[in-house]
This record gives C-alpha cells, sequence and structure tokens, in this order.
C-alpha cells in the first residue's frame, strides 16, 4: 500500500475485507470504483472507464452518481454479483485528514429489498444448507418480505437439491464443510444460482445471535443441525445487512414430510409455475390459477403449488372455504375490489423495518387497513361459518390507521428530506414554524404592493431564486424612478436590475430559517411515526398472512368457476378416481368444449399399473400430465377439472416424460431417463404417483422393450405406487394378461373422410398395432409399398415373439400363467381385427361374437 494517497490506503484496506463484492466507495456525490472493480464494472455497466493519480500510480476508475446509483447496482445485482456500499460516515467539513468510511451494507441477489429490483408476484429467497452427521438442513429467507424458513432433511443429496428447487433461490449459502464438497457442483449444475460460502464469525457467536434475534429459536430449533442452518443464514444476513431485521421476527420450522415431495423434474414436466418452452408463469398451472388481486396472494399461491398438502383435514379446510366463496358467487367481484386495495403489506413491512419507506409507503400502509373493515363486512354478511372465521382472524389495526391517517399528509412526495409529509395540525412547533413562514410570504406579498406605491412603478415585483434569495425587480426604462440609497444592486439582466433592502434580507433569513427548521422538523417526526409503526409489524405480518390465504382461496374460487370444476372428494387411502378428468391448462387453451374428457381409476388393488398405447398426439401423454395436476390440485385445496373425483393422498409424484433432454446439461437423454427412473424406483411408496412416458426409447427396440417390462414388473411387484406408462412398445400390452394390477388403455383413433383422426379418447385395451402402415396408406403410399410393409411387418412380429419369449425368461418373475386357449384365440383374432378398414357395425358384431365365445367358453 505504500505510496498510494492516504484516501486510496483506506480504500484498499476497505476492499480487502470485500474481495467479492464491487466495492462502491463514495466519494461526494459519486460512488467509485477502482482497479478491477473499475475494469468490470465498465465494461459490465456500459459506463466509462477513466483514471486518477493515487499517489503512486494511474489507477483504473469509474464511478456511477448517487442519484441514480441503484439503477446500476440493480444491474449488477442481475448479473449475479454483489455490491458493498461503502458511505462516508462523518461529515466532510469537520473531518481531520481523510473522511471516515464504512461499508454499510451489502447488496446480493439473496438479499434485495428495493423495489425495483424485485419482482411483484415472486419471493426472493436466500437459502442455506449445513450437513452434520450426515444430517442435512435447509433455511431459506426472503428479506423483502420477512420469511425464514428451516427444515431438516434426512442424508440424501437429491432431497436437498429438490427442496432447494422449491425455492428457486436466488443466492445459496453454504458451510465451509459443504463448499468443498461434490455436493457444490451438483448444486451449481442443478440449481444454476450463486454460491455463496461466507467466511462468518465462529459457531458460538451464531448461536448467541440467534436466540438474540428469535426469542423462541431454542423451542424451535430442536436440533443441532437446524440450529446451525438457522445461524448461518442469520449470520449472513446480519453480515451483509448490518442493522436489525426486526421484521424477520419469526423462524417456521417445517417438516417437509408433510407436503407432497415434487422433485425438480417433474415441477418442470408438470409446469407447475413455469411453462416448459418458455419458462414462464404464463402457460403453467400457476398462470391457470393465479387470479389473485395481490401480490402477497400471487407468492403464496405459488408456495402452495410448490408443497401440496398431504393432511386431508387441511386441505378440507381449504376446500371449505372455496366452496363458500363459490357459493356466494355474487359477492365474488366486491371481495376482489376490496382485496385489490390492499397493497403488499409484507414488503411495506420489510420496507418499514429497514427505514426505508417513504410518506407514500405509509400512506399505502393506512388505505390498506381502511380497505380491512369493508373486506371483514363482505365475508360476515354472507353467514358462511368459514367466511366468517376468516374475517374474524383480521385484525384492522383501526389504531394505526388513525395514526397514519392524522399524521402523513395526503399529497406525501417520494423523499423524506424535502418536508410536506407531515399534515398541519399534527405537530404544534411544526404548525408554529409554518405559520411563520406562511406570515413572512404574506409579508413580501404586501411589500410588493407598497413599493410599487411609493415608487409608482407599476411594473415592480419581487421574486424568488435560489442565488439570490428574494429580490425587488425594475425594468431598466423604470429605473430612474427609484429613489437613491435605500436600494442595494444585486443582478443585472437584459432588460431589467435586481435589488435589494435589508428589511426584506431580515425577513428572507427568518423565512428561510423556519423553512428549514421544519423541513428538519418533518423528517425528525416521520422516524419517529415510522419507528412506532415497526413495533407492530408482527401484527401487520398477521393480517398479510390472511389476506393473502384469502386472496389464494378466492382465486381458486374463480377459477373453479369460470371452468366448471368440482370439488374433489380428498381421502386417506391409495385410490383415483377421476370422472370426466380434464388437463386444466390444455383445456383453458382450447375453445369451450372442445377439450375430450376422459376417465380414470386407479388404486393399488386392481388398477395399478396403466398401460397406455396409441400413435403420436394422440393423446397420451396429456392424460398423464392431467392424472398428476387433478391430484397436485386437489391437494393444494382447489377445485378440479373433472365430473367427479376421489383422491387418494398422493405422497410423491415422479415424471419422466420427454422433452426434458435439453434442460440438464451434458448427459444424454437415455442417462437422464434411466436416472429418473431409477430414482422413482428407489423411493416411490404405495402413496405415489410415477408418469413414465415412453421409457426405453432412447436406446435400441429390444433393449429398450426388455427394460421397460422390467421396469413395469418391478414396480407392480415391489414398489406398488400407482403409474402410468404410456408405450411405443405395443409387445408391452400382453402384461396385462400377465400381471394381476396391470391394465391396458389405448388412445383412441379412426379414420374419417380418408384421414386419421385423433379422438383423444381412453379406451380399454391395447391400439392397433400396424397403425403406422394405415396411415401411411391413408396418404397415398403406392399400394405396394403397402403390401410390403404389411408383409415385412408379419415376419417381424413373427421373429419378435420367438425373440420376446426369450427375453421375457430373463426378466419375468416366474408369474407367467398359462393362458386359456380360447382367449388366446381371441385375442389373436383382436390384434388381427383391421379397424381402419372395417365398418362400425362389423366390429361391433365382431366384438359381440367374440364376447359369446368367451363367456361360453369356446
Ligand atoms: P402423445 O403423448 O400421444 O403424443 P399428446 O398428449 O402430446 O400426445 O397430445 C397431442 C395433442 O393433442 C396435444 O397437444 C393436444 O392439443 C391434443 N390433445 C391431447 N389430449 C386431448 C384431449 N383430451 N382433448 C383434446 N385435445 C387433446
Amino acid at each position: 500500500m505504500a505510496g498510494y494517497t492516504p484516501m486510496m490506503q483506506q480504500y484498499l484496506s476497505i476492499k480487502a475485507e470485500y474481495p467479492d463484492a464491487f466495492l462502491f466507495f463514495r466519494l461526494g456525490d459519486f460512488y467509485e470504483m477502482f482497479f478491477d472493480d473499475a475494469r468490470l464494472a465498465a465494461k459490465e455497466l456500459e459506463i466509462t472507464l477513466t483514471s486518477r493519480d493515487t499517489g503512486k500510480e494511474r489507477t483504473p476508475m469509474c464511478g456511477v452518481p448517487y442519484h441514480s446509483a441503484e439503477m446500476y447496482i440493480g444491474r449488477l445485482i442481475e448479473k449475479g454479483y454483489r455490491v458493498a456500499i461503502c458511505e462516508q460516515v462523518e461529515d466532510p467539513a469537520s473531518a481531520k485528514g481523510v473522511v471516515k468510511r464504512e461499508v454499510v451494507r451489502v447488496i446480493t441477489p439473496g438479499t434485495v429489498v428495493e423495489e425495483k429490483m424485485l419482482t411483484d408476484q415472486e419471493n426472493n429467497f436466500l437459502a442455506a444448507v449445513t450437513r452434520r452427521h450426515g444430517q442435512f438442513a435447509v433455511a431459506a429467507s426472503d428479506l423483502s418480505t420477512g420469511e425464514f424458513y428451516v427444515t431438516a432433511i434426512s442424508g440424501d443429496p437429491q432431497a436437498v437439491i429438490d427442496e432447494l428447487a422449491a425455492y428457486q433461490p436466488k443466492e445459496v449459502v453454504l458451510d465451509t464443510e459443504l463448499a468443498e464438497d461434490a455436493f457444490k457442483e451438483e448444486l451449481k449444475l442443478r440449481l444454476r444460482t450463486l454460491i455463496t460460502t461466507p467466511a462468518l464469525p465462529p459457531q458460538g457467536e451464531r448461536e448467541r445471535a440467534l436466540t438474540e434475534h428469535f426469542p423462541d429459536s431454542r423451542s424451535v430449533l430442536t436440533t443441532p443441525v437446524l440450529e446451525e442452518v438457522a445461524g448461518l443464514l442469520l449470520g449472513y444476513l446480519q453480515t451483509t445487512q448490518k442493522r436489525a431485521l426486526s421484521h424477520m421476527n419469526r423462524i417456521q420450522r417445517y417438516d417437509a414430510n408433510r407436503f407432497m415431495v415434487l422433485d425438480a423434474s417433474a415441477r418442470q414436466t408438470l409446469e407447475l409455475t413455469r411453462s416448459l418452452r418458455e419458462g414462464k408463469k404464463a402457460g403453467s398451472l400457476l398462470g391457470l390459477l393465479d387470479q389473485t388481486a395481490t401480490a402477497m396472494g400471487s407468492r403464496l399461491l405459488k408456495k402452495w403449488l410448490d408443497k401440496p398438502l398431504l393432511d386431508v383435514h387441511k386441505i378440507e379446510e381449504r376446500q371449505q372455504v372455496v366452496q363458500a366463496l363459490m357459493e356466494e358467487w355474487i359477492l365474488q367481484d366486491e371481495i376482489r375490489d376490496k382485496l385489490k386495495e390492499v397493497y403488499d403489506l409484507e414488503r411495506l413491512s420489510a420496507r418499514i423495518a429497514y427505514g426505508s419507506a417513504n410518506g407514500r409507503d405509509l400512506l399505502a400502509l393506512q388505505r390498506s387497513l381502511k380497505a380491512i373493515p369493508g373486506l371483514k363486512q363482505e365475508l360476515i354478511q354472507t353467514g358462511n361459518p368459514a367466511l366468517k372465521q376468516i374475517a374474524e382472524e383480521m385484525d384492522p389495526l383501526t389504531e394505526l390507521a388513525d395514526r397514519i391517517e392524522q399524521s402523513i399528509a395526503e399529497e406525501a412526495p417520494v423523499t423524506i428530506r424535502e418536508g410536506n409529509l407531515i399534515r398541519d395540525g399534527y405537530d404544534e412547533e411544526l404548525d408554529r414554524l409554518r405559520m411563520a413562514k406562511r406570515e413572512g410570504k404574506d409579508w413580501i406579498a404586501r411589500l410588493q404592493q407598497q413599493e410599487r406605491e411609493k415608487t409608482g412603478i407599476k411594473s415592480l415585483k419581487i421574486g424568488f431564486n435560489k442565488v439570490f434569495g428574494y429580490y425587488i425587480e425594475v425594468t431598466k426604462p423604470n429605473l430612474r424612478y427609484l429613489p437613491e440609497g435605500r436600494y442595494q444592486r444585486k443582478q443585472t439582466l437584459a432588460n431589467a436590475e435586481r435589488f435589494v433592502t435589508p428589511e426584506l434580507k431580515e425577513r428572507e433569513r427568518l423565512i428561510l430559517e423556519a423553512e428549514e427548521r421544519s423541513v428538519e422538523l418533518e423528517y425528525q417526526l416521520f422516524l419517529q411515526i415510522r419507528d412506532r409503526i415497526a413495533q407492530e409489524i408482527p401484527a401487520i405480518q398477521h393480517l398479510a398472512d390472511q389476506v393473502a390465504r384469502l386472496d389464494v382461496l378466492h382465486s381458486f374460487a374463480l377459477v373453479s368457476g369460470k371452468y366448471r370444476y368440482v370439488r374433489p372428494e380428498i381421502k386417506d387411502d391409495d385410490r383415483l378416481r377421476i370422472e370426466g378428468g380434464r388437463h386444466p391448462v390444455v383445456e383453458a387453451a382450447m375453445g369451450e368444449g372442445e377439450f375430450v374428457a376422459n376417465d380414470s381409476d386407479m388404486d393399488g388393488e386392481h388398477r395399478q399399473v396403466l398401460l397406455i398405447t396409441g400413435p403420436n398426439m394422440a393423446g397420451k401423454s396429456t392424460y398423464m400430465r392431467q392424472v398428476a395436476l387433478i391430484t397436485v390440485m386437489a391437494q393444494v385445496g382447489c377445485f378440479v377439472p373433472a365430473k367427479r373425483a376421489e383422491i387418494g393422498i398422493v405422497d410423491r409424484i415422479f415424471t419422466r416424460i420427454g422433452a426434458a433432454d435439453d434442460l440438464v446439461g451434458g448427459r444424454s437423454t437415455f442417462m437422464v431417463e434411466m436416472d429418473e427412473t431409477r430414482l422413482a424406483l428407489a423411493q416411490a411408496t404405495s402413496r405415489s404417483l410415477i408418469l413414465l412416458d415412453e421409457v426405453g426409447r432412447g436406446t435400441s427396440t429390444y433393449d429398450g422393450m426388455a427394460l421397460a417390462q422390467a421396469i413395469v414388473e418391478h414396480i407392480h411387484h415391489h414398489v406398488g405406487a400407482k403409474t402410468l406408462f404410456s408405450t411405443h412398445y405395443h409387445e408391452l400390452t400382453r402384461l396385462e394378461k400377465e400381471l394381476d394390477r396391470v391394465l391396458n388403455l389405448h388412445a383412441r383413433c379412426v379414420e374419417r373422410d380418408g384421414k386419421v383422426v385423433f379422438l383423444h379418447r381412453m379406451e380399454p385395451g391395447g391400439a392397433d398395432r400396424s397403425y403406422g402402415i394405415h396411415v401411411a396408406q391413408l396418404s397415398g403410399m403406392p399400394r405396394e409399398v403397402i403390401q410390403r410393409a404389411q408383409g415385412l411387418l408379419e415376419t417381424l412380429e413373427g421373429q419378435a415373439e420367438t425373440a420376446g419369449a426369450h427375453q421375457l425368461d430373463l426378466f419375468s418373475f416366474g408369474s407367467e400363467q398359462p393362458a386359456d386357449p380360447v382367449e388366446q384365440e381371441a385375442l389373436r383374432a383382436l390384434r388381427e381385427w383391421d379397424l381402419m378398414n372395417r365398418t362400425p357395425l362389423e366390429t361391433v358384431q365382431f366384438l359381440f361374437e367374440w364376447q359369446q365365445k368367451l363367456k361360453s367358453g369356446g
């Protein structure tokens, strides 16, 4: 450091403490950056790189003006950088030597509270992970809303990543042990988020800070690993924010086992909160269900979809409210209008606690509180007990609202430093100063009149500017009417002169003094008011919770009404029975009545595995997803797109559905496929739901088919999970006969006017196997080609049968039963029945005959 100017030495020693952040070093009206920070910032922010003589050399430098810094900081944060804000912490005028400077806050992607850097409808989570004796724990916080969650997770790193995926954290803090681990790399790959391994105070100190900050931490954090993770997260927040985070006042511990498990892949393929193709909310289930009126509601809805419930009673509680709101459809609009008057109470609370709330924020709080009594009234008026109960939980904090109304001026400006934000009549001293100011101004207005009369100059006027203060202005032709002596010349303009008099100067002093003092007093009063409100933050947050919950349930009611959803019956068993089910998102995108409804009936006893065959585009994967989505909707408390539904609680959904190939970097489709399927086999329980789409397709026909069969058998014999399995391998349909709980379904197609029409109807039985050849025929392919293909198909099938029988030995579990000869004959006839080239009547006749034969046993 030797050789640098003292200020540069100060810079270097502060920068050494923040090596991984841009140091915004306050110099007068600018934040300056130096060295590598300057080079990188100039590039990232597209600002000019200059240099400055720092005693030893010319040092690269760039800077941004103080008043527009937020925008530049926002851009750096968005790119995943951190910014340390270093302020002058003493008055430069009274400083001896170099002005004292300190970092007052480090802004990072996971610790943003600035309104402009946040998305209204999304949380901004910061997460932390620790491991102790093989046990993991995850904590997550949103500084902009004050939420703080912790949960313990078994020793499975995969489960940790799945849990984190639900939060979509902007930043993850790891303890030093995990930072060295392969876990970190896996996390980077899967979550693509900023990973931080900060140097924090020692464990003991962190624990002390924890109990100090959360008085109830001891009773909530019951195991060491929970304590550690909460301490890590809080420690990081405190070292970066350097202030009391009073709005973050409760730790919410939850048991991850109390929610349906949805891993990252299931969330993606089911498009719960983002669409697959565009990664946006539009086109996802969230996009469809989100008719909320407040940002709080919107964020809560996303949290619910990320964690569907397992508790029948809790689900029913939500359903009751949805039902009540649907029955009171006349009031739906009124309730929505009232909800719309409520601002984002969570983020307002955070700004109040942070000391960044201005007069308008307090007014927004007041207006929100004012809307509550009306909202309660609407709910109570229905007479519905569920709605009444919600109303009773809401405290409109009347006294707080009144206090704001009486103190804050209706037209409060954005800044809190320039006055005009406290109401007249709130504070005597302020009123006195304002009176003095007004009187002074009246005096000046009178003075203008008197001076005109005295001098006879009609155009004489008194004006004000920031440099000269008050002045008397006289145009050049009138100057000769001015008496000598009393008027001091201040400024000469092109066609006028400006003067002052001693009395005018004296008045000016009084006015300016009163103004300055009143502005300062207003500022002080405002801080007092804000601090008092800050003490009520827990009550505001409680109200925010109630409003958000009502908003989400109201949104469910709106959507359920619009699309004619029904209330599913929730049961603690393993049956899924859906009558006339629809895919909510596909249906909403289509015209009314265009979506073809389908039934599903699954259980662990007779109908565990549905094997679905049918050509591409026939609706297989839509059908599979629809079952999963209906389950999720049911378990978050929403109504479902069906005629009738009975949902036995599903504990976890596994998916292996195409199109995820490009989403997971570097692994081949087949590897991803096998990996996801392996997970399902290993972790599913009899209460889980597994969707497997064309598994095995990624490899050659025979080993793909063999794998597919082995997987179905394993699920059937050992896992017991309800499974929807779509496949191209027609040969697998024979499993229906071999395994008790396997059923065939196929997506029905017909020919109409020489074209194949997908009916999108799922019907029992396997699909017509020579389907491809039929399509080719319809397309006008030459007759010889079609005939040749038919012939080849038969030969290949012959081979497949032998090969299949051979492979069957390898993979079967010896549970086959010799089939009844009539049944075999019937099946053969059915397989060979040329559905596409027969009339419906012929087909019915054919079925009728075979049914008779089967009934009579030949
Ligand atoms: P597959 O998985 O059999 O290839 P998809 O499930 O992807 O077929 O469906 C193909 C298209 O058919 C979908 O994009 C959708 O537009 C339409 N579709 C699927 N199911 C239905 C249905 N039940 N009713 C109406 N259209 C449907």
